[in-house]
């Protein structure tokens, strides 16, 4: 492996020491080839370290769709609610609103479910054995997720959402408060019905995931750079990536799994791909904060809360503010407020507050496959909500691109083109 770009190039580059970057540089070398990961950072720099850990099979609704533009007026009016774009940023993010809401058509979210599904039954068959041949099995959780409804409205309202999971044969089992109580003892009353997801798992953090996903990557000869990418130029034979410093890297192929920065590369190819950032924010608390069973989903507040091995994590929120803003983090106090509320024995000192950019693109759904201005570069980034979700199906497909490999799902509706 050489820096210099008189050297043999390298087999693969992949930029991105994410849980995107990092699953497929494991999938790849794998497949037996030479990698290289680049990241201006290190591993677990972005949004993969501070998520909710939640590996959310059965969340295969667009994000995207009618239910969501009923919510959002409401959201809008609260600054600090689960929805809020700051007013300076409005006006650059009207375009992907558009798109956004032109996603929300009944035909575009059922097409949309039907290939979250595709991706959502790939990722759960390949998580296991990843796991497995990672060593990262032992931190794998299988305890579900409890969604809560304060009341019969707002239950019944999720009701078709349910119905088109099970259409899609997803399991769940709707539940009154004795039956909550029983599996999460502490809930405030308030919340008179619930839905309990068995097929939702998690992950025992997100952040040392990431990184034994890089001491795994590392311990089978894989090296991992720290430097920013800046552009990309299309060989004949190869990808140069010029990276900050002046010093350039070249590969055979290069996997752009950038996460919500991604866009700004393929721009240096001459390809628009309207990725934003939905920025989220939370808090975690020390582990004592409370006795959490399994992971909660406070769907009409936007937020979860979910029992990690190194604390009790509350967050969520979307905040649709780009790359550039300093973090708001009166948004993840709202939300530890509402969590006290809502949990009433839940202490709330002590916390480490953060935020992450979600990577996404306005159909909920990543962006997969080969670019069309340098066939050699693949696409990996756009995930959104599900990037931890959708990791290891994603790295398959990125392994079986790489290698002339019939992928293992139809990438149509992943197209980074299709806008
Ligand atoms: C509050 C919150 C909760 C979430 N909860 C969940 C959840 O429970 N389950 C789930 O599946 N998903 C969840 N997500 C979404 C998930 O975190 C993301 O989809 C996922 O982490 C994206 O992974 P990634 O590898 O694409 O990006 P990232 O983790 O952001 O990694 C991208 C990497 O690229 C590097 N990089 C960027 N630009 C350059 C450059 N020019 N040169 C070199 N390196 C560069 C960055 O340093 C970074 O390390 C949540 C997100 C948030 C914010």
């Amino acid at each position: 492996m050489s820096a210099s770009p008189d050297a043999p190039p390298l087999q693969m580059i992949v930029i991105g020491a994410g849980v995107v970057g990092l699953s497929a540089a494991l999938a790849l070398q794998e497949r037996g080839l030479s990698v290289l990961v680049l990241d201006r950072e290190g591993p677990a720099a972005g949004a993969s370290a501070g998520n909710a850990g939640a590996f959310a099979f059965t969340d295969i609704l667009p994000l995207a769709s009618p239910g969501i533009l009923k919510k959002a007026p409401k959201w809008l009016l609260d600054p600090l609610g689960p929805l809020s774009v700051p007013p300076g940023y409005a006006l650059q993010i009207a375009p992907w609103m558009f798109r956004f809401w032109r996603a929300c058509s009944p035909a575009q979210v059922a097409a949309s479910t039907v290939a979250q599904t595709a991706l959502m039954d790939l990722s759960k068959a390949e998580l296991e054995p990843f796991l497995a041949r990672a060593g990262a099995l032992g931190m794998l959780r299988k305890d579900g997720n409890l969604q809560v409804y304060e009341s019969q409205a707002e239950f019944d309202a999720g009701l078709e959402g349910w119905k088109a999971r099970a259409d899609h044969g997803i399991e769940f089992r709707h539940m009154r408060p004795e039956e909550m109580a029983e599996i999460q003892p502490g809930l405030n009353p308030r919340f008179t019905h619930g839905t309990f997801t068995p097929g939702w798992f998690s992950i025992a953090d997100p952040k040392l995931y990431v990184l034994a996903l890089a001491e795994r990557f590392r311990a089978q000869g894989g090296a991992i750079k720290i430097a920013e990418a800046l552009a990309l130029k299309p060989l004949e034979e190869g990808v140069e990536i010029a990276l900050s410093g002046g010093e350039a890297l070249r590969a055979e192929r290069v996997v752009l799994a950038a996460g919500a920065h991604a866009h700004l590369l393929a721009q240096s190819l001459g390809e628009r791909i309207p990725l934003e950032t939905e920025r989220g924010y939370n808090t975690t608390l020390p582990s004592d904060a409370f006795d959490l069973r399994r992971q909660i989903t406070f769907g009409g507040h936007g937020f979860v809360i979910t029992r990690l091995s190194t604390g009790i994590r509350v967050g969520g929120a979307v905040e649709l503010g780009g790359l550039k803003r300093p973090p708001n983090f009166k948004r993840s106090e709202a939300m530890l407020r509402k969590a006290r509320d809502f949990l009433p024995g839940l202490k709330t000192e002590g916390g480490t507050q953060w935020m992450g950019f979600r990577p996404s693109l306005p159909d909920s759904l990543p962006a997969i496959g080969f670019s069309k201005a340098a066939p050699r570069v693949i696409h990996a980034f756009g995930h959104g909500h599900l990037g931890l979700t959708q990791s290891a199906g994603t790295a398959r497909l990125v392994a079986d691109l790489a290698t002339g490999a019939a992928p293992a799902l139809d990438l149509t509706p992943f197209s980074p083109q299709r806008f």
